[in-house]
């Protein structure tokens, strides 16, 4: 038996962080949505007991570190299963991106590995234990557009945003989401995005007003760290996206654009900038 699950890139469409807990954590209150820009997970059963990771990218770890590895432990310990896997990840989404693709990799093999071994795990049940895996995990359970608090494990689902091209950008470096959480002083920052806002303009579904509620109090302390970031912003901002943020911790920026006949136009700029240019759809 063999399954198969796509595992899509996700984006913030608005981050905020509104404290440091005493737990170490942060308090954030995101708007997130995925695109059409997926990883394709294949499992296998295998007559050993044993998990096997594969990819054609060089860049991840093929073992424990990988976190669908880990997803896969995790539901074998759980649900006592004693039957052995293949996972197999045709990755296409860049790593260390600020696009949460080991975390939905490790969400796609939660729910493929539910299918395969037929445990019958329901959604709530699957995103607790995504909750253990990591912060962006249960979103990635389920998908869509939700908001995210406490760490990002409390999901409230919303409406699709209006449908929008999203042309994205990683710049060659790789950005440590733990360095950036470390270096951000939630007291001192100077301008919260408004979740408020970003959640009534996709309610209207105005897209000119989702362009303006934009916004990720993490892009100051990545941008100190790497220019070259902020920078992209700025070209992205320059080629004509209608509005553009990092996405995450970084460093992948995204514009959204509504006119078609402007996508070729960014992308071609961008491609000039930096080779990782995807331009892609909203998953609504
Ligand atoms: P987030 O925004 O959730 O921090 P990210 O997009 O910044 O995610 P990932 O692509 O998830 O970053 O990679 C973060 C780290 O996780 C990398 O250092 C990578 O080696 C490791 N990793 C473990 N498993 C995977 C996987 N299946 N795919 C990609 N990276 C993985």
């Amino acid at each position: 038996m063999k399954v198969f699950e796509k595992a899509p890139a996700k984006i913030n469409l608005s981050l905020d962080v509104l404290h440091k807990r005493q737990d170490g954590y942060h308090e954030v209150e995101m708007v997130m949505t995925m695109v059409d820009l997926a990883d394709r997970i294949e499992m296998q059963e295998l007559p050993r007991d044993t998990i096997i990771i594969s990819s054609q990218a060089g860049y991840i770890p093929l073992d424990e570190k990988n976190l669908a590895f880990q997803a896969a432990r995790l539901i074998k310990d759980r649900y006592d299963v004693r039957q052995g896997v293949y996972i197999h990840l045709d990755k296409k989404i860049p790593v260390a991106a600020g696009l949460a693709g080991g975390s939905s990799d490790a969400a796609a093999t939660l729910r493929g590995l539910n299918r395969l071994w037929r445990l019958n795990i329901g959604s709530e049940e699957l995103q607790r234990l995504g909750a253990e895996l990591g912060s962006d995990v249960p979103f990635c359970v389920t998908g869509g557009t939700a908001v995210a608090r406490g760490r990002g494990e409390k999901l409230e689902p919303i409406e699709s945003p209006p449908q929008c091209w999203v042309v994205l950008a990683k710049p060659p470096i790789n950005v440590s989401t733990q360095e950036v959480y470390g270096k951000l002083d939630a007291k001192a920052i100077r301008r919260h995005p408004s979740t408020s806002g970003m959640l009534a303009a996709i309610r209207e579904k105005r897209f000119d007003r989702m362009c303006s509620e934009l916004g990720n109090v993490l892009e100051e302390v990545t941008f100190d760290l790497y220019p070259e970031v902020r920078q992209l912003k700025e070209v992205m901002q320059r080629l004509g996206a209608d509005g553009v943020l990092m996405s995450g911790s970084g460093p992948t920026v995204f514009g959204l654009v509504s006119k078609e006949s402007k996508v070729a136009r960014m992308y071609n700029g961008l491609r000039g900038f930096c080779k990782e240019v995807y331009a892609v759809r909203l998953l609504t």
